[in-house]
């Protein structure tokens, strides 16, 4: 059966770096929204908790409840607020003024602001009414944080934007003393923001997702320490058989045998969440191994007999051959895949 091997020396050396930017172990927060970018929500969880980190982020209150128990705190990304009470150490990221309305008194709330990506968050001019709203209504306001649009190209925009988040986190200081409200966490560092800076800014943590599991996202001329990808993928033979000469395999007969060869199946398709190849041209394994013809649901061919292929170790030159990023590669993994901590 396919598996997916996730390496957790790789992991904590990524880890390393990113907690010695932030400031330590306390100033990383996990993201691990989408089932951990695909390397599997438990078995990160577990690994991040065990190198001691406090707090995660997830995507929505399934993600939540399944890993609660590893941290202090889990934020909930992208999810809409809760009709049942939920544990004190899970919160929720509020996208806009008029979401405020939805929560209860209860829920933890981490704010967001706008400061220049103009996908969520509450503009600079709502911010006031915003605390206001939250102070009047007795809401639990754990945190404020804004969110980079890019953070990783060869730009101002990113010093822009954090500019905007300083100059709003001076106002939002005052009020909340104004307001009677209670000190705050602020954050806004993702990867690429933590990896090209070398302090947190005055900001609690940074929310780190592609960089623990191994991936820079920069632009190639912002120089930043080594990562090493945790996750590889391995398939497993179904069965061999002799090609003969003028034979041709898989669905369309895309790949034609130029002469006598040994060629076997292997058990990752599409409908494991890899991206399909239509056999136009082949796809490179690990190994250098080349694909034969177009990828099934469940299946793909190799050349040779081998019992098992590493598909990928790195899914970088898997996002160039598919016009795509590395995250869009490792978080389609399905998560029925046996995952294997190595
Ligand atoms: C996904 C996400 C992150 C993590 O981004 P990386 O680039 O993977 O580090 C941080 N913050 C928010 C709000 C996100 O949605």
């Amino acid at each position: 059966m396919a598996y997916i091997i996730l390496n957790k020396a790789h992991y904590f050396h990524n880890l390393d770096i990113l907690c010695a930017k932030a400031g330590g172990k306390e100033c990383v927060m996990a993201v691990l929204k989408d089932n951990a970018y695909g390397h599997g929500l438990e078995e990160m969880a577990t690994l991040a908790s065990a190198y001691g980190l406090r707090r995660a982020a997830v995507k929505n209150l399934v993600e939540a409840h399944s890993i609660v128990s590893y941290f202090d705190e889990v934020l909930i990304l992208a999810d809409h607020p809760p009709m049942i009470e939920v544990s004190p150490k899970i919160s929720f990221a509020v996208h806009s003024y008029e979401a405020l309305a939805q929560f209860s008194s209860s829920t933890g709330l981490h704010l967001g602001i706008d400061t220049g990506m103009h996908r969520n968050g509450v503009r600079e001019d709502e911010i006031e009414k915003a605390l206001t709203f939250i102070a009047q209504h007795g809401l639990n306001l754990k945190g404020i944080y804004t969110h980079f649009r890019s953070s990783d190209e060869l730009s101002s925009e990113f010093y822009w934007q954090r500019s905007n988040f300083e100059h709003a986190r001076e106002k939002i200081q005052l009020l909340l003393n104004s307001l009677g409200l209670p000190h705050v966490v602020f954050h806004a560092f993702n990867s690429a923001g933590l990896l090209r800076t070398s302090s947190l800014k005055g900001d609690d943590f940074a929310r780190c997702g592609i960089a623990m599991y191994g991936y820079s996202t920069l632009d190639s001329h912002i120089a930043h320490p080594e990562l090493k990808p945790v996750l590889s993928l391995w398939a497993e033979k179904l069965s061999s058989r002799i090609l003969k000469k003028g034979e041709r395999v898989g669905y369309g007969g895309l790949y034609e045998a130029l002469q006598d060869e040994c060629i076997s199946t292997y058990d990752i398709g599409y409908g494991d969440g890899f991206f399909r190849f239509d056999g136009s041209k082949p796809l490179t394994m690990a190994d250098g191994s080349k694909t034969k013809g177009r990828m099934s649901m469940d299946s793909f061919c190799l050349g040779g007999e081998a019992n098992s292929v590493c598909v990928f170790e790195d899914a970088e030159p898997l996002a160039d051959a598919f016009n795509t990023i590395s995250y869009e590669i490792i978080t389609k993994l399905s998560p029925f895949m046996k995952r294997i901590i190595i």
